[in-house]
């Protein structure tokens, strides 16, 4: 896609004047974001959004509250009011210690708010700059009490997921946008002597049960970036997970639906995760604050793309709303190099700053699936096991039934053969992974109490991740509800034609 020049032309940043008494002091944002060296505290956050309020042009609000009662703040800029057809969310922050994004994300605001004409027209963008501001307090990845939002999204544990998952139900966002950032200097490239060499990444939503038409149009904008960070001299690729080649596995963003980007991807928008790379080692890690978030803002920008762009992107998630469920529920699945590929990763040689082609075949590209299940009717969930998941369903939106009568239904159970696996420190997640068995069909008289979550419903997909008993990562991984998969008992959650 092309894009119009927006918001990074010298000419409109020069004209820049600091933001003055009505906003932030010209030595916390500069007029030149690319000149950015320290992050934008909570504080300084709440007080720059109380005064950058243009009635008719930008609101603020609060979404909902943090463990410790920080605000979590909404910022919508919108000039065309209900011609604002293509409705953009960008959240950042979910990592406390994770910065740029939000950083990026201010300034942006703060210069549409100078330039409100360089906002399209037919664009709605609401923007969640900082969704764990406890873990932003304290220089931490997790929030107040100690959880981790970005892996939060299936079970909605944390008012802070519950609160962008509500404003993600409520908008329905054609386009959401995750921030992160990354370390570039590592343990294992340390000892190479290397250090990573991208300073952003995106990378796209993969989960299974997305259409691959949305997964594609993802791939293609990711790709699509690249010429335009390159001439903005920015090092830029795929965002992967993994140590240094060749030795080490990399592999592309994880197909789980318990982040953000996944989780945005099955209520049926183009979603993207960007990461940023930290130098965590260096004697100042903001220093390249700066160049970072000025790699946050082409992406965002690039996003943002043309009206032929946007138009074409809006049609696409309004169609994967409607798509019908696929006939097969992917089960299982794996990052692979399927044709056994040689293929280069860049690293940067620490010492001398110089940029190196490393082959490897261990660079896992291609998503195989390895088992999958008839998709059935609807899920049924025992009756003793009702109260554990109803707050879990009310948090994700979904509808369900609980019988009034008992109800006569073709069920098939499943059993726990065994939970096997130890956690897997690339992904940070995937201990216990469900070893199950299928059990016959056949006609059950389900009890009074039980709850029937029907697939015909707009979450499908969401109810799907949440309670698909043959997963091999599902919800008895988690704490809240391992107690309920005992080995070689059958699961409280069965499936229903
Ligand atoms: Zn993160």
């Amino acid at each position: 896609m092309s894009v119009a020049p927006f918001l990074r032309s010298a000419g409109i940043l020069l004209c820049l004047s600091t933001f003055g008494s009505a906003g932030l002091p010209q030595a916390l944002i500069p007029v030149d974001h690319r000149a950015m060296h320290r992050t934008i505290s909570y504080e300084e956050m709440s007080s720059f959004l109380q005064q950058i309020v243009r009635p008719g042009f930008i609101t603020v609000t609060e979404e909902g509250r943090s463990t410790q009662g920080r605000k979590l703040f909404l910022v919508r800029l919108n000039r065309g009011g209900a011609k604002a057809r293509f409705r953009v969310l960008y959240y950042a922050q979910q990592h406390g210690d994770e910065v740029a994004g939000k950083d990026a994300q201010l300034t942006l605001i703060r210069d549409l708010a100078r330039h409100p004409d360089l906002l399209p027209e037919d664009v709605d963008l609401y923007l969640m700059p900082m969704l764990n501001p406890d873990g932003a307090e304290a220089h931490r990845r997790t929030n107040g009490v100690d959880a981790d939002l970005n892996r939060d999204h299936l079970l909605m544990a944390q008012p802070e997921t519950r609160a962008l998952q509500q404003l993600a139900r409520r908008i329905r966002p054609h386009l959401a946008v995750d921030s992160h950032e990354f370390g570039r200097d590592g343990d294992g490239y340390r000892a190479k002597g290397w250090e990573a060499w991208p300073i952003i990444t995106m990378d796209g939503a993969n989960h299974p049960l997305i259409p691959g038409y949305l997964k594609r149009a993802g791939m293609e904008a990711v790709a699509s970036a690249a010429p335009l960070l390159q001439k903005a001299g920015h090092a830029y690729r795929r965002y992967s997970v993994g140590g240094p080649p060749p030795e080490e596995e990399t592999r592309p963003s994880t197909p789980e639906v318990d982040d953000g980007r996944n989780g945005m991807g099955t209520l049926g928008a183009l979603s993207f995760i960007i990461e940023s790379g930290v130098r965590h080692r260096a004697s100042d890690p903001q220093a390249d604050l700066g160049e970072r978030v000025d790699g946050y803002r082409i992406l965002y920008q690039h996003l943002l793309g043309n009206r032929p762009w946007r138009n074409r992107i809006r049609k696409l998630a309004e169609r994967a709303r409607r798509e019908p469920l696929p006939p097969f529920i992917a089960t299982n699945v794996f990052w692979a190099n399927r044709d056994g590929k040689v293929s280069t990763v860049k690293i940067t040689e620490a010492a001398s700053g110089r940029v190196l082609d490393v082959p490897t075949a261990n660079d896992m590209t291609d998503l195989v699936v390895k088992g999958s299940v008839p998709t059935p009717r609807a899920y049924v969930i025992e009756a003793s096991a009702a109260a554990r998941f109803i707050p879990v369903l009310e948090a994700q939106g979904l509808r369900w039934e609980t019988l009034v009568a008992p109800r006569r239904m073709r069920v098939e159970r499943c059993r726990l053969l065994r939970l096997e696996e130890p956690y897997d420190d690339l992904y940070q997640r995937y201990k216990d992974r469900q070893i199950v068995e299928r059990l016959a069909v056949a006609d059950l008289d389900l009890p009074v109490g039980s709850l029937l979550v029907p697939l015909d419903q707009d979450l499908a997909r969401r109810a799907i991740q949440l309670l698909e008993p043959c997963l091999l990562y599902g919800l008895y991984g988690y704490p809240g509800f391992r107690d309920l998969a005992r080995p070689g008992a059958s699961l409280p959650v069965s499936r229903v034609f």
